[in-house]
C-alpha cells in the first residue's frame, strides 16, 4: 500500500488526506500549528461558483457540488449556510458584466436569476437606492473553514491516516526532516503547506496577497446573501498593487463579516488601518446601515497567489514522488475538496472528472536552475 505524508493541515491538506485515505492509501498529515489555523482560519468561507476563465470554473463548480454532499449530513457541524451569491452591479457596465455571467453559468448548468433594480432592493432592502440589479447565484453557501477542516481531518483518521504534530524544515531522499531531526519516510510526500511551500520547494512561483477581514457584532436579519460588487472581479484579478471591494458575508449567528482588500507582496500580518478603512467605506457606500453596526475584530490573512490565479494541483515536475497542492489564493476554501479529488485520481491513477491540465504545476517553467 502506498505511504503518503502530507505537509500542512489547512483546509487543502486535510481535504487531500481525507481522500487519499477514503482509497486506502497510508496517509501521515503532518502540521506545525493549529489544525486549518493558516490562511484557512482567515478566510471567509464562502463557496462560490467563479468563471473568470473556463478552468476556474470547472474547478468552483465541480468542488461545489462536492462540498453540497459533504455538508448534507452535518450542515450544522460546518456552519453551513446555503446564503447564494447576490452579485450586485452599480451601473448599466456591470449589469452587462451580470448578464454575462448569467449565460456563461447557464451555459454550464448553474442556475442563476438576473434580478433588476426593483428586485434587488427586495432581496436586499439594506442597499442603497439607486443600483442597477444583480444577479443571484442560489446555490451558492458558505462554511466556517477551521470546523470543515477539522471534520475532513477526522474523516482521514477514521480511514486510518495518522496526525502528526512537528514542522517539515526539508525534504529528504524518500521523505522529510522535521524540526526536531525526526526524519519521516513514505513513497510520496503531498505540500500542501501554502505559502510556507515556498521554503521547502524556493522554485514555486507564488507570492503573498495579504487580505483584510472584519467582523460585527450579531445582527440577525441584517442581511441575507453574500453580497459582492461586481467591482470585485476587476480587483480580484489585478496583478499588482493594492484593492478593495465590498463584500458582505451573513453568518449564521446573526454577525457580518466584512471582506475584502488584496495587496501583493505584503507580509506585514499587521492591520493596517487606512486600508480597512477604505474596504469599509466601500461597504457603507452599499450598504449605509453599516456604519451603525459595531465592529468586533478585524484581522488579516495571506492568500498564496500564482502567476496565473489557479493552484498548482499534481506532480512536481521534477523532484520524484514529490507533489503540489498549493497557491489556491482567495478560492481554497471553494476549491479544496475537488483539489483533492483531482491530486488523489493523479495519484492512482485515475480519470478525473475534469480535466487536471489546467492545474498541472509543470505549466509554469520553474527549472531547477530557478533554485536559488
Ligand atoms: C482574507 C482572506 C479571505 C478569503 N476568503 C475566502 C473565501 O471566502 N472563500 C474561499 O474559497 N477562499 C477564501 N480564501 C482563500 C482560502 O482561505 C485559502 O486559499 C485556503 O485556506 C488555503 O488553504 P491551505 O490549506 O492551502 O493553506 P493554510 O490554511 O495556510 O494551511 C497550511 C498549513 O500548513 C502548515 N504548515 C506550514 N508550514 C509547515 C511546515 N513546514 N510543516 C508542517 N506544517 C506546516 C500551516 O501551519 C498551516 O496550518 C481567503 C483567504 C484570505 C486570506
Amino acid at each position: 500500500m502506498n505511504e503518503v505524508i502530507i505537509v500542512g493541515a489547512g483546509i487543502i491538506g486535510c481535504a487531500c488526506a481525507a481522500a487519499l485515505a477514503r482509497q486506502g492509501l497510508r496517509i501521515t498529515v503532518i502540521e506545525s500549528d493549529i489544525v486549518g489555523g493558516g490562511a484557512t482560519a482567515a478566510g471567509m468561507g464562502h463557496l462560490v461558483v467563479m468563471d473568470d476563465n473556463p478552468a476556474e470554473l470547472a474547478l468552483t463548480s465541480y468542488s461545489l457540488a462536492l462540498w453540497r454532499d459533504l455538508v448534507a449530513e452535518h450542515p450544522v457541524a460546518h456552519e453551513y449556510h446555503r446564503c447564494g451569491t447576490l452579485w450586485v452591479a452599480s451601473d448599466e457596465e456591470e449589469m452587462a458584466a451580470a448578464q454575462e455571467k448569467h449565460n456563461l453559468m447557464r451555459a454550464h448548468g448553474i442556475s442563476s436569476t438576473m434580478l433588476d433594480a426593483a428586485a434587488l432592493q427586495q432581496a436586499e432592502p439594506g442597499l442603497r437606492q439607486g443600483l442597477a440589479g444583480g444577479l443571484l447565484v442560489a446555490d451558492d453557501g458558505l462554511v466556517y473553514p477551521p470546523k470543515s477542516t477539522k471534520i475532513l481531518l477526522d474523516q482521514a483518521v477514521q480511514y486510518g491516516a495518522q496526525f502528526l504534530s512537528g514542522e517539515v524544515t526539508a525534504l529528504i531522499p524518500g521523505g522529510v526532516r522535521l524540526a526536531d531531526g525526526r526524519e519521516i519516510f513514505a513513497q510520496e510526500v503531498v505540500i500542501a503547506n501554502g505559502l510556507a511551500a515556498m521554503k521547502l520547494l524556493p522554485e514555486l512561483p507564488l507570492r503573498y496577497k495579504k487580505g483584510h477581514v472584519l467582523i460585527t457584532d450579531r445582527y440577525p436579519g441584517f442581511a441575507q446573501h453574500q453580497l459582492v460588487e461586481l467591482g470585485y472581479i476587476k480587483s480580484a484579478h489585478a496583478s499588482e498593487g493594492e484593492s478593495v471591494a465590498f463584500n458582505l458575508q451573513p453568518r449564521p449567528t446573526g454577525q457580518i463579516m466584512l471582506g475584502s482588500s488584496r495587496q501583493f507582496d505584503v507580509t506585514d500580518k499587521a492591520v493596517e488601518p487606512a486600508i480597512l478603512a477604505k474596504m469599509l467605506q466601500q461597504a457603507i457606500s452599499f450598504i449605509p446601515a453599516l456604519a451603525d453596526l459595531k465592529a468586533i475584530r478585524s484581522w488579516t490573512g495571506f492568500r498564496a497567489a500564482s502567476p496565473d490565479g489557479l493552484p498548482m494541483i499534481g506532480p512536481h515536475p521534477w523532484r520524484k514522488n514529490v507533489w503540489i497542492a498549493s497557491g489556491h489564493e482567495g478560492l481554497g476554501i471553494t476549491t479544496s475538496l475537488a483539489t483533492a479529488e483531482l491530486l488523489k485520481d493523479q495519484m492512482t491513477q485515475q480519470t478525473s472528472k475534469i480535466s487536471t491540465t489546467p492545474y498541472l504545476p509543470s505549466r509554469f517553467a520553474f527549472t531547477e536552475q530557478t533554485v536559488s
